[in-house]
């Protein structure tokens, strides 16, 4: 971003107070842009502090959801859509479509907004209630089709997605499960940004994995600025596929793989680099919402569902570590966006998870 004079925010407090600085010592003024896209990215890491007790590595958690479109796609979103600009794939009065569980739709449908395209956007019926309002507040026309269909079925999302941007005059698609630019994205972003804020500290990078983009693009910077020495952890729903699950239904949305039940044909989507990441750890869905849970009301940290998946993997990583290791592990989005799903009594009495219900004091000890 460039500053809207040209000149530091703090030199034009303290010459307006004669030499004495209107911004307190401690707090860091920064962030002048010229448009929302622009505000993408820098986003703080924050220390874990009580659900780490007893661990004597330090557990850092980098909050996406302090993007300006609300998660860690909005850096994979502009990536695409400056790669499409840049190709001519995507021209002054397009339409950008995409297939997505919510945040990318929302990412995508904002910058679009901002630069005067379109943006059609086919989400699975399982997504929640509020990821589509929003999308819908953006601007998007939004396509809700059934997330269960195998992938060679003509209502499964990215086919419908596929037809729709061929259909479309200037439609464009941005296919984050095999654009490049979106795991260029955290490789040129997310990654030196972990990399700047632990002062090359960093031991271990965690995240959960969608498409693979977070998880390979940052993982293989990290690897390559540290020779190697940065271990790369994917956390992953229990029964998703990355991590050898049989594929079978979880509830945490946007992270994970789908075997396709009628072809038992696996591909891996090619945002997803195996060789950057060297292990995947399973989580499970009460273990996530659990882990979910605690972050709230022992860290005041609200977020969704996959940063549940990712940091109780991330505390399972940072358990046998010594104090000199620094465990970075990314939390995509709010749990503003799942306030009904996650953090709602009676939609985690319905599905058996009754332990978290509110009141009820969260286990000791259990992560
Ligand atoms: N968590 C959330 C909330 C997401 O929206 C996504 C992206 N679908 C992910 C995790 C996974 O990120 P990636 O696609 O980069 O693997």
């Amino acid at each position: 971003g460039h500053g809207m004079s040209g000149e530091a925010p703090e030199a034009a407090a303290e010459r307006n107070h004669g030499g004495a600085p209107l911004v307190p010592s401690g707090h860091s003024v920064s962030g002048v842009y010229e448009s929302i896209a622009d505000a993408i990215g820098n986003t703080p890491l924050v220390r874990l502090n009580r659900v780490t007790e007893g661990l004597a590595a330090t557990v850092y958690v980098k909050l996406e959801y302090l993007n300006p479109l609300g998660s860690v796609k909005d850096r994979a979103a502009l990536s695409m859509i400056e790669a499409a600009e840049r190709s001519g794939e995507l021209r002054p009065g397009g339409t950008v479509v995409e297939a997505t569980s919510g945040n990318t739709g929302i990412a995508l449908a904002a910058i679009a907004a901002a630069r005067g395209y379109r943006s059609v956007v086919v989400v699975p019926d399982k997504s929640s209630a509020e990821k589509i309002a929003l999308l819908r507040a953006y601007g998007a026309e939004v396509h809700i089709s059934p997330g269960s269909r195998p992938s060679h079925h003509p209502e499964f999302v990215r086919n419908v997605a596929r037809r729709l941007a061929a259909e479309i005059p200037g439609g464009w698609l941005a296919g984050q499960y095999d654009n490049p630019a979106n795991p260029a994205a955290h490789r040129a972003t997310t990654g030196p940004e972990i990399w700047v804020q632990t002062a090359g500290a960093v031991t271990h990078y965690v995240a959960g994995v969608g498409t693979g983009g977070t998880v390979s693009g940052a993982g293989a910077f990290l690897k390559a600025v540290s020779q190697d020495a940065v271990r790369v952890i994917g956390a992953d729903p229990e029964t998703s596929a990355y991590g050898g699950g049989d594929g079978r239904a979880w509830y945490v949305e946007s992270v994970g793989h789908h075997l396709h039940p009628e072809t038992e044909v696996d591909e891996w989507p090619s945002s997803y680099h195996r060789d950057v990441v060297d292990r995947i750890e399973r989580v499970g869905d009460a273990e996530a919402l659990r882990v979910l849970q605690r972050l709230a009301r022992e860290e005041g940290m609200l977020l969704g569902g996959s940063s549940g998946t990712a940091i109780a993997a991330a505390l399972r990583v940072a358990r046998p570590l010594g104090p000199e290791s620094v465990v970075v592990v990314i939390a995509p989005d709010s749990g503003r966006s799942y306030l009904s799903k996650y953090f709602d009594d009676d939609w985690l009495g319905r599905l058996g998870f009754p332990l978290f219900r509110a009141g009820s004091e969260p286990a000791v000890g259990a992560v």
